[in-house]
C-alpha cells in the first residue's frame, strides 16, 4: 500500500513538474503585422542610408533574416500593407485597428508588433491606444536606415519590439512604440529627428528601455486608453474628416476656409505658442464654429501643452483645446471624438481624458 502511494506520488510530482517545464519552455506566441515602410526598405548599396525605396520587403523575409526572435518567441507574419506610411489613410488606419483587435481577441496570442513607416507612426500608435480593446502589448516599430544600409536599425528594433510583445510586464500599458532601444507610450511619442536612429522623442520621457533581449520599466501611462478607452475599433467603421491649418506669421485665414471646403468637421489650429491664433484670423474660426466646425487650439511648438482661456476665450467661443497632443495627434482623437459627440465640451473632456 505505501508502495502504491510512493509511486503514485512519484508519478504526480513527474507530470507537476513537467507541466512546470512545458510552462517555462513555452515561448510566447508573437504575431508581426507589416504595414511597410523603412524597416522593409531597400537601397542601392551600403552607403545608402536616407536614399532608398521604402516598402519593399515582405514579412516573412523580414523574419527570416532574425534567427534569434525564435530563442524569445514562436513569431508568425502577416502582410497587411506594403506602403510608406505617409501614404496611410484613413480607411487603412480603420482597417489595421480592426485587423488588430481580431487578432487580439486569439487566446493562444501573447502580443502583436506592427512594422510601420516612422513618418506617421504616431498617428497610428494613437489611434491603435484609442481603440483596440486589449491589455496584450500591441508594439509598434520602425527604422530609420533600411536594412540594404550600413549599421541599419531594423534587425534590433524589430528584435527588440518582439521582446516587448512577448514580456507579461508590457501587458495593460497601451499601445508601445520600440525604437532605439526605448519603450515608448503610443499616445506620447512623436518623431522629432528626421535623418538619425534617435528619432523618436516622449516629452514626458519613455516608459522604458530593452536592452540584451530583457525588458526594464520606469514608469506607466496615466491617460485613459485601450480597455479603460470609450472608443472601440469595432463600432467604428469610417471616420470624420479632420484637417490641420498650420499657424504661422503672417497666415491666410483663408486656409482654414480651403479646410472647411475640403470637408474638416474640425480644424485643428497648429498654432504659435500657446495655440495662438492671430488676431486677423479670429472671425474667421469664430464664423466656422457657428456653422457647426469644431476648432482645435495645439501648437507647432512641440512640447509644452495648450491651456484653456489664455491665449483666447474658448469658453467664449466654444473652441476646444488639445492638451498636450499635438496637431497630429489631436487630428485623431479629435476624429474618433466626433463619432461619439457634436458637442465642444464633451470633446474638451475627452481631449483631457486622452
Ligand atoms: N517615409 C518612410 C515611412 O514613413 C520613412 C520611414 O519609414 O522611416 O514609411
Amino acid at each position: 500500500m505505501q508502495i502504491l502511494s510512493q509511486s503514485l506520488l512519484s508519478v504526480a510530482l513527474a507530470l507537476g513538474s513537467g507541466a512546470l517545464w512545458a510552462q517555462a519552455a513555452r515561448k510566447p506566441q508573437v504575431v508581426i503585422v507589416a504595414t511597410g515602410g523603412t524597416i522593409a526598405g531597400a537601397g542601392a548599396s551600403a552607403t545608402n542610408s536616407a536614399t532608398y525605396q521604402a516598402a519593399k520587403v515582405p514579412v516573412d523575409k523580414l523574419i527570416a533574416g532574425i534567427p534569434e526572435l525564435a530563442q524569445v518567441a514562436q513569431v508568425r507574419g502577416e502582410q497587411a500593407f506594403q506602403i510608406a506610411s505617409e501614404s496611410f489613410t484613413n480607411e487603412q488606419l480603420v482597417e489595421l485597428a480592426r485587423r488588430v483587435s481580431s487578432l487580439a481577441k486569439n487566446p493562444a496570442l501573447d502580443g502583436i508588433v506592427i512594422t510601420h513607416g516612422t513618418d506617421t507612426l504616431e498617428e497610428t500608435s494613437f489611434f491603435l491606444n484609442l481603440v483596440v480593446k486589449t491589455d496584450k502589448p500591441i508594439v509598434l516599430v520602425g527604422s530609420m536606415r533600411p536594412g540594404t544600409s550600413m549599421s541599419a536599425d531594423g534587425m534590433l528594433n524589430l528584435y527588440n519590439a518582439v521582446v516587448v510583445a512577448g514580456s507579461p510586464e508590457a501587458r495593460g500599458k497601451g499601445t508601445l512604440v520600440v525604437m532605439n532601444d526605448q519603450i515608448h507610450s503610443g499616445r506620447d511619442v512623436t518623431k522629432r529627428v528626421n535623418i538619425q536612429t534617435n528619432a523618436f522623442y516622449s516629452q514626458w520621457g519613455p516608459l522604458g528601455m530593452v536592452v540584451e533581449g530583457k525588458t526594464f520599466w520606469f514608469r506607466s501611462p496615466v491617460k485613459r486608453h485601450t480597455t479603460a478607452s470609450e472608443f472601440d475599433i469595432d463600432a467604428v467603421t469610417a471616420l470624420p474628416a479632420v484637417h490641420i491649418v498650420y499657424g504661422s506669421g503672417s497666415m491666410s485665414p483663408e486656409l482654414y476656409q480651403a479646410a472647411a471646403k475640403a470637408g474638416a468637421q474640425a480644424i485643428v489650429h497648429a498654432g504659435t505658442g500657446n495655440g495662438s491664433v492671430p488676431n486677423y484670423a479670429v472671425d474667421m474660426l469664430k464664423a466656422l464654429r457657428s456653422q457647426g466646425l469644431h476648432i482645435v487650439r495645439s501648437s507647432r511648438v512641440g512640447d509644452g501643452f495648450v491651456l484653456r482661456n489664455s491665449e483666447q476665450p474658448d469658453d467664449r467661443y466654444d473652441w476646444v483645446v488639445a492638451h498636450d497632443l499635438n496637431p497630429q495627434k489631436a487630428k485623431i482623437l479629435a476624429a474618433l471624438a466626433l463619432t461619439k459627440t457634436r458637442d465642444a465640451k464633451e470633446l474638451q473632456r475627452m481631449f483631457w481624458e486622452y
